[in-house]
């Protein structure tokens, strides 16, 4: 009997249409994928699933339930063994936006008593964190995660490290998911979550601010100089090589990168995402898997 390892993704409830039986339902298709990895790798998988606020702190990837569907959803997957992850990763754009609107705190409501339920922690993602003090004191049970698009505005970006103070997760922009950037972070590794195939990867982060407008349908021309540009002592420098550089560059996503992703997961990295509007293929799965069991850290299982 080999060393057990340890896998936690984080998916939209799309992202694993193409793992497993056709037409499954999430629920099944889950706990299935759960059994397999146990029994055929060693591996405990933890799969968690996240979808956006539909209101005032949408997320930028459209193709999130309404707010009114999502304690559905919740109550479903929590009475199933299934945390779940509210994003609310937008509101960027709304500097007077520093708390929830009445349909976000409907569903954070749920969340928090599901998760008191059921025993499980589900999380919150925030790009605002104008919402962090709010959330903590409302909601202690559940877990706050740093989006990675606070790291694209001049109000909510800032060095991970001192992020880690404040949050219980934090998810650096792909553009950083480089082993060599992300090394110093070691003794955190537990608690970064890494897009494995998000490809929007500028090496200068202010040129994804198109990028992010443009996902939230809103004419960039008028909105950018709001925005400004992120001063140069606070801008991160990327990880990625300028030929790796590029928004929606296949070459910019981890799972193309096998030097970062296993660097990332021997430094102990080991919870994954992959971003709603995306599906995991059965061959990114096999190869997170075969880099898993060869590079992931006994201290880690
Ligand atoms: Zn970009």
């Amino acid at each position: 009997m080999g060393t057990r390892k340890r896998l936690v993704m984080e998916c939209g409830s799309h992202s694993l249409d193409c793992l497993g039986e056709k037409d499954a339902p999430l629920v099944e298709r889950i706990h299935r994928l759960k059994h397999e990895a146990e029994r055929d790798e060693g591996i405990d998988l933890e799969v968690i699933v996240y979808e956006g606020s539909s209101s005032l702190h949408r997320g930028v990837r459209p193709v999130s339930p309404a707010n009114e569907a999502m304690p559905d959803l919740i109550g479903k997957l929590n009475s199933a063994g299934i945390p779940f992850i509210f994003a609310m990763n937008g509101g960027l754009l709304h500097p007077e936006a520093t708390l929830p609107d009445e349909s976000e705190l409907r569903v954070l409501d749920f969340l928090s008593s599901s998760g008191c339920k059921t025993g499980l922690k589900n999380k919150v993602v925030i790009t605002r964190h104008a919402l962090h003090s709010y959330l903590r004191r409302t909601y202690p049970d559940l877990e706050i995660v740093a989006s990675c698009i606070q790291q694209l505005s001049p109000r909510e970006c800032g060095p991970y490290i001192d992020k880690f103070r404040d949050y219980d997760f934090v998810v650096p922009l792909n553009q950083h998911t480089t082993f060599d950037f992300l090394k110093s972070l070691q003794e955190h590794a537990g608690r970064l979550i890494v897009f494995l195939k998000l490809t929007c990867g500028m090496v200068d982060t202010r040129y994804c601010y198109s990028d992010y407008l443009s996902m939230e349908k809103i004419p960039w021309e008028i909105i950018v100089p709001q925005l400004n540009t992120i001063p140069s002592d606070r801008l991160i420098p990327s990880g990625l090589a300028p030929t790796d550089s590029g928004c929606n560059n296949p070459r910019a996503a981890l799972i193309t990168r096998e030097h970062d992703l296993s660097g990332l997961i021997r430094m102990g990295v080991h919870t994954f995402k992959v971003s709603r509007a995306q599906q995991l293929l059965p061959e990114d799965y096999r190869l997170l898997i075969q880099l898993l069991r060869e590079h992931q850290p006994e201290a880690v299982a």
